[in-house]
């Protein structure tokens, strides 16, 4: 069996961060490439709000040059998705799509969130064409135009709020009469005079001429019937999931099953795995500071292996709940 020093798992700017520090540490990283390689980020299209790149970037581009950073320093990369790991004692077991055995004396996860779906006709093909989950990276690109926002909860509340800098009137779609969101992101969108509302319907395909979105067609609950909203840009607000099936009751999760870190570090529940990204992170979100947690995540591995830090890193993880 490969037994390594370090193996982080996931290729988003978090991971690939983080096999850049360790590869540079000359720790000898082995990242498995995970289900969705490069991430999040390759969902999207352009990136303009990532530092270095005044003229925006493509984001399957940032993510191959991260990577293309990453084995230039010597990483190493496994195609395939983890579907199990044996974290009770080290080395830790990693097994990649059932066949592959690895053993690492420590272990990075990175694995991201993935944007829930509705899994309606037409979305999945219009992503990066009008379909988006991420108001922050694409909302600029919706000047003047008319926008929706599908969902009642925080999320859809401020993502629909962030979107009235630049849509002309932005639209909450929900499927019931009743929000979920906090009152206070409820209160902040209702006084939006640029948000309009419709309630009550069920979104039933995504309506376009294959290059670009026209509408939302949706089901009204009350009467059954279908109508389509005109729009050119389709927000989905509907939460994440963050990619930790695999750990359960392995390790510390929040309610949701984001991994609990120490608030300070990257320090999980057990001794010597330590998690960075999106993956303990549903606040923040963003690729700069999943590539930012993912830095320290290669530090934390660093000081963890040389045994030199005064971190307890069997540290009850609390903070980032
Ligand atoms: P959420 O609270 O789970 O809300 C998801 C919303 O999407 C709900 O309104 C839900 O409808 C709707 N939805 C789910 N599946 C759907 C489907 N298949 N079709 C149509 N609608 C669907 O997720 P979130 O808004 O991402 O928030 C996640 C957590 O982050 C929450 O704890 C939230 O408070 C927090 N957060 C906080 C802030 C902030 O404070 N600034 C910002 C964003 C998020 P139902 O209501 O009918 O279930």
């Amino acid at each position: 069996m490969e037994k390594h020093r370090v193996m982080i798992l996931g290729t988003g700017p978090a991971g690939l961060t983080a096999a850049i520090y360790a590869a540079r540490a000359n720790l000898d990283p082995v990242v498995v490439e995970g289900n969705e390689p490069g991430g999040q980020l390759t969902l999207t299209t352009e990136v303009e709000n990532f530092p270095g790149f005044p003229d925006g970037i493509m984001g399957p581009e940032l993510m191959d040059n991260m990577r293309k950073q990453a084995e230039k320093f010597g990483a190493k990369f496994v195609a395939g998705w983890v579907t199990s790991v044996d974290l009770s004692q080290r080395p830790f077991k990693v097994t990649v799509d059932d066949t592959k055995q690895f053993e690492a004396e420590s272990l990075i996860i990175s694995t991201g969130a993935s944007a829930k779906m509705l899994g309606i006709p037409g979305e999945s093909e219009m992503i990066g064409r009008g379909v988006s989950t991420c108001a922050t990276c694409d909302g600029f690109f919706f000047r003047n135009k008319k926008i929706i926002v599908v969902g009642g909860g925080d999320s859809a509340m401020e993502e629909a709020t962030f979107l009235t800098k630049f849509a002309s009137e932005v639209t909450i779609v929900h499927r019931r009469n009743e929000l979920r969101a906090s009152k206070v992101m409820q209160q902040r969108a209702r006084n939006n005079p640029k948000i309009k509302w419709v309630m009550n319907v069920t979104p039933v395909s995504v309506k376009s001429d294959g290059n670009k979105v026209s509408g939302l067609e949706v089901k009204d609950n009350a009467t059954g019937e279908t109508r389509v909203l005109e729009t050119e840009g389709i927000f989905i607000a509907i939460g994440h999931s963050p990619n930790t099936k695999f750990l359960a009751g392995q390790i510390d999760l929040d309610d949701v099953g984001y991994i609990k870190t120490d608030g300070v570090s990257t320090a999980t529940s057990v001794e010597g795995v330590f998690a960075c990204g999106d993956v303990m992170d549903p606040h923040y979100r963003q690729a700069i500071t999943a590539a930012g947690s993912g830095c320290k995540a290669a530090m934390d591995v660093e000081r963890f292996l040389e045994g030199s830090s005064s971190h307890d890193w069997s540290v009850s993880a609390t903070a980032n709940q």
